[in-house]
């Protein structure tokens, strides 16, 4: 940086609601089966960076909606990781901002070019959406710098590796303690577990203590209960949920024991059919 910012960012989200992703759930509050979507709008004086979009085109003109009332310039969409509920709505908003360009690491740029190709898009994202997603999908570009620049501000991508899938970042943005964690932290929602293993659910327990050093102010989650703050207490209750599922993985023998038991210890979260898709995969059933 040549010069100091004069003026300070500041940050918004926005969240929706939509159904899980699992919706065979044998039990638990039929009121707490949905999930929530965040996206992180962060705005100097003139200019703002998205942070994540939404899965189904009309959330994505909401956002769209959301953005343009923020009067700012939408200078980026930067994309946390490669799962459809948070990129796919890129089209609709580059439609509406074309100035805006989309970016994202290599890698998460190679798993969004996965997630929209036919198997997994219409075998998949349609059939529970269907009629509600983009016709025409767009892939972010892959970022060529090391982190991107909002008003002399530092916007620095943060590699979390393997966390809810094989590669996925958070946003760090300094200059006011923010970390806008995509799916590397969850808050008030099951995890989703169903892309993982043991071992990296360890990898990801220490990922989240490179988080903590960062010591942010608020942390974003990209799943959230809307009314939740983004206190970085989400970290420690992240971490606490993995641990709680590795140790209840070793003393249960079926998908339906280990689910009844951590849901036992979160009646509360969100979206239980996450947690039922993580049992069964986590005991092959
Ligand atoms: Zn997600």
């Amino acid at each position: 940086m040549t010069s100091s910012p004069s003026t300070s960012l500041r940050y918004d989200v926005l969240t929706i609601r939509r159904p899980g992703l699992s919706r065979d759930v044998p039990s638990g509050d039929p009121s707490l089966q949905w999930v929530a979507n965040s996206a992180t709008l962060i705005s100097g004086e003139h200019e703002a960076v998205l942070v994540d979009t939404f899965l189904t085109e009309p959330q994505a003109r909401t956002l769209a909606d959301w953005v343009e009332a923020s009067g700012k310039r939408l200078k980026a969409i930067y994309i946390t990781h490669g799962h459809g509920d948070h990129f796919f709505g890129i089209r609709t908003l580059r439609e509406r901002f074309p100035d805006a360009k989309a970016y994202a690491v290599a890698d998460v740029v190679e798993a969004m070019r996965r997630q929209s190709a036919p198997d997994m898009l219409d075998g998949f994202w349609r059939k529970l959406f269907p009629g509600e997603i983009s016709k025409t999908l767009e892939v972010a570009d892959v970022l060529q710098t090391p982190e991107l620049e909002l008003e002399g501000h530092r916007l620095i991508p943060i590699d979390a590796g393997h966390t809810d899938m094989s590669r996925s970042t958070c946003l760090h943005v300094p200059s006011i303690g923010l970390i806008v964690g995509g799916d590397v932290v969850y808050n008030g929602i099951h995890c989703y577990l169903g892309e993982t293993t043991r071992e990296s659910r360890q990898h990801w327990i220490e990922t989240l203590d490179r988080l903590k050093k960062l010591e942010p102010k608020a942390v974003i989650a990209g799943h959230k209960i809307p009314e939740n703050s983004d206190d970085p207490g989400i970290i420690d209750e992240t971490q606490l949920y993995l641990r709680d599922f590795n140790r209840i993985e070793l003393e249960t023998t079926t998908a339906r024991e280990l689910f009844d038991a951590m849901l036992a210890l979160y009646p509360h979260r969100a979206n239980p059919g996450s947690l039922w898709g993580a049992a069964k995969v986590a005991k092959g059933a």
